[in-house]
């Protein structure tokens, strides 16, 4: 018998520091542990709070008492308990919000009622009746005629039957199978159903591969740390088409023989039906899916089915790394460079930085896998903080594509160079593929008056309205305001706005013009709205049925074309001056990708790089395939600037609808970290406050603060000491980025 407790320590899921202690009524002392959710009275509200812990309320205090218990079984173990304590504690946010985030939102919306099962053992769940032969047929006993005894025939044959197997069969035959079942021949079983994201596609089994020396080798390290179960963590370096997540497959099959499972996160956009496809090809089924296209109820199902330990692989997008996995013995995190693995709002985490701290915690291989890593990944593994596992060559060593850089400018009338459309036109004649590239989706870039140079842009953000002809519409992108077309001058009445600059529907409309005979078609977030909007466009170009593509960073990431000889880059230095310092690295990552979708089939590959000013680092060594020395320019551009991996960075956010409140608390926020500088005696850099790069988005103001130093404990007690004193005003919001990504 465990002794009843008698107090228990929540955490509860609003904006609010520490945890709170409860008092246990005798009747449901028994039930309690840590990782339940119970039912507390909070303030004049009644909330739901997740117990961390037992006893430990301070001396003399009178509690209030917990109303009741909405878990019969506990949401996460113990370790999984410690991983978001660290979680809530490493990026300064409250626990209870930590744990709401981990949670999907079918769990979190469902409230429950009095008599209601608990998550893990009911809730929206989907059920389905299976039949059983049971008992032995007395003939004597019971007199079966006609359709009853070819029911039981049937059933006895095939073992178990579903209700809607027997209806299809036997039509209507309700009466039967009562008295069969009153007569205790059959038995009938409700089972609960997941719903299956999968459900009637079979997929082919795959074998593994003979791996070649560098993969062997990559295999041969990570298989000790996983034999032991030590923690291990590793970059594996290799370019697309070099054989990754061949090791990832055979390293997850070793974790799966030692009776341990995989955690894999992968970029949303990378997270195709083809990549899970490859997984069930290999292991079969027991593999759990999370992306965003989930429905509710698919989500938390998925999540049930995890974390009753149906699932011995989890595959998901950033919030994955939350998944309630056990016995983990390796996490993957493929294309580990993405930004996107960086949650933008809410608690700002980093999935990929996560990944290495609940692979100590559970003592699993860590495997980051990109053809261009972080500099700051590749510089940890330099020092030897990650282990260095390289696949140097193609799989088949199919040759890198040949790259050529042209000195052009991109303008509205003529986005194409010359070159280039020779190029495309020698490509059609021998009927291959090819793909063009322009990150910036929409007709025009922008449109602008030729009487006094207004630009048109958004009312509610700090940027241009871009004009997307098919829709005869200027249209934010970020807060989707729009204005029809034709309009006037917003600044002087000039009845005429001029187009500028191109976006992938310009481009389209260019090669048709030009090329009249081929099939465009084009891929960016326009195109592919809808559920498979995606695989549509992808599976179209596979058959064959394209032959340009025309596309955004879309194009650039994940997909396998065989058939693409040719890949044409417009504009690529368009990523390369946005206020960020990372946009040298971010530059280089898309075009070392796009460049790679040139030549994966049989036959090799060209691509043409246009840009206005193709002597940046960043471009030359993209188009030479040479990450080594990009990365070392990079890092030594770093080094100066006390940028990652050199110097650790935190920021502050401000937000609010008026412009004034949000500058003065800004600076108010600014004025207070500098007296905590002085008076903790430390030399953590303050840049700002200053604009943020969209400085009005979504009708908000946005100021921040950028806090550096080359000490992370430094960092972390001047922000500790922040919160603590901080009274942001109430018409602000204001939030800590620690590890900002986009600045
Ligand atoms: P990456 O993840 O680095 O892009 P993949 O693992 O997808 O590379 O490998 C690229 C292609 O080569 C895939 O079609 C894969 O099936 C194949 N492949 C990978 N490893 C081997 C191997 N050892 N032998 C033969 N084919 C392989
Ligand atoms: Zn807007």
């Amino acid at each position: 018998m465990p002794l009843p407790v008698a107090t228990i320590e929540v955490s509860v899921p609003l904006p609010l520091e520490g945890s709170f202690h409860y008092a246990v009524p005798e009747s449901l002392a028994a039930a309690v542990r840590p990782g339940i959710r119970v039912l507390v009275p909070f303030g004049r509200r009644t909330v739901s709070a997740y117990v961390l812990g037992c006893g430990g309320a301070p001396d003399g205090q009178s509690l209030k008492s917990i109303l009741e218990l909405l878990d019969d079984e506990p949401l996460w173990s113990e370790q999984q308990l410690a991983f978001f304590r660290w979680i809530a504690d490493y990026y300064l946010h409250p626990l209870g919000e930590v744990l709401k985030t981990a949670l999907p939102a079918g769990i979190n919306r469902q409230s429950r009622k009095k008599g209601d099962a608990s998550v893990l053992t009911g809730g929206r769940t989907i059920r389905t009746e299976r039949w059983y032969r049971r008992g032995e047929l007395d003939r004597n006993a019971v007199s079966l005629r006609g359709k009853s005894l070819e029911i039981l025939a049937w059933v006895e044959e095939a073992g178990a039957v579903s209700a809607a197997e027997v209806k299809a069969r036997f039509g209507d035959c309700a009466p039967q199978l009562k008295k069969l079942r009153d007569t205790g021949l059959l038995l009938a079983e409700q089972r609960e159903a997941y719903r299956n994201p999968f459900a009637g596609v079979t997929v082919e089994r795959d074998l593994p591969k003979p791996l070649s020396r560098h993969q062997q080798a990559a295999l041969d390290a990570v298989a000790a740390p996983l034999d032991s179960a030590t923690f291990a963590p590793f970059l594996l370096h290799g370019v697309t088409g070099s054989g990754k997540t061949e090791v990832y497959l055979q390293t997850i099959a070793r974790s799966l023989a030692d009776d341990r499972t995989a955690l894999v996160l992968v970029p949303e956009i990378s997270l195709t039906p083809q990549l899970v496809h490859r997984f069930r090809a290999r292991f079969g089924d027991g593999i759990a899916v999370l992306h965003s296209a989930l429905s509710d109820g698919e989500r938390y199902d998925e999540w049930r089915r995890i974390r009753r330990g149906e699932v011995r692989i989890v595959i998901g997008a950033r919030s994955a790394i939350f998944a309630p996995l056990e016995r983990i013995g390796i996490i993957v995190v493929d294309e580990e460079h993405e930004a996107s693995f960086k949650q933008s709002d809410g608690l700002r985490y980093n999935a990929r930085d996560l990944a290495l701290v609940r692979g100590r915690q559970e003592g699993a291989v860590v495997l980051l896998g990109s053809a261009t890593p972080l500099v700051t990944t590749r510089h940890a593994a330099r020092n030897g903080r990650l282990g260095y596992l390289e696949l140097p060559e193609r799989i088949g060593s199919r040759p890198l594509p040949e790259t050529r850089l042209v000195t052009e400018r991109m303008t509205a009338e003529q986005p194409l160079s010359p070159p280039l459309l020779e190029a495309l036109a020698h490509t059609l004649a021998r009927g291959e593929q090819s793909l063009i590239f322009l990150n910036r989706r929409g007709f025009a870039s922008f449109l602008a008056c030729p009487a006094c140079g207004a630009q048109l842009s958004c009312p509610n953000c700090s940027v241009s309205l871009t004009y997307h002809k098919s829709r005869s519409r200027s249209i934010c992108h970020y807060c989707d305001y729009q204005v029809p077309f034709p309009c006037i001058c917003p600044a002087c009445g000039e009845p005429e706005l001029r187009e500028m600059g191109a976006g992938t529907e310009r481009v389209e409309h260019e090669l048709a013009a030009r090329f009249p005979e081929a099939r465009v078609a084009r891929m960016d977030s326009d195109t592919v709205a809808g559920k498979g909007g995606h695989a549509r466009i992808l599976d179209r170009v596979a058959r064959g049925e394209v032959d340009i593509l025309v596309g955004t960073q879309m194009i650039a990431k994940g997909h396998d074309f065989p058939g693409v000889t040719l890949v044409g880059v417009l504009q690529a230095e368009g990523s390369l001056y946005l206020p960020d310092f990372r946009a040298a690295e971010r530059t280089f990552q898309l075009l070392s990708q796009v460049i790679g979708r040139a030549g994966r089939g049989e036959l090799p590959g060209r691509v043409l790089v246009q840009a206005l000013q193709p002597d940046h680092y960043a471009l030359v060594h993209a188009v030479n395939h040479d990450y080594d020395q990009f990365c070392s320019e990079e890092l030594a551009f770093r080094e100066e600037l006390g940028y990652p991996p050199f110097g650790h960075l935190a920021a502050l956010l401000f937000s609010g609808t008026s412009e004034t409140a949000v500058s003065d608390a800004a600076t108010e926020a600014a004025r207070l970290l500098v007296e905590l500088k002085v008076r903790l005696k430390l030399r953590t850099e303050l840049l700002g406050p200053a604009q943020a790069p969209f400085y009005r988005l979504r009708g908000r103001f946005r100021r921040h603060l950028l806090l550096k130093d080359a000490d992370r404990s430094a960092l972390r007690r001047l922000l500790t000491a922040y919160r603590k004193e901080r009274v942001t005003p109430v018409r602000v919001r204001e939030a800590v980025d620690v590890d900002p990504v986009d600045l």
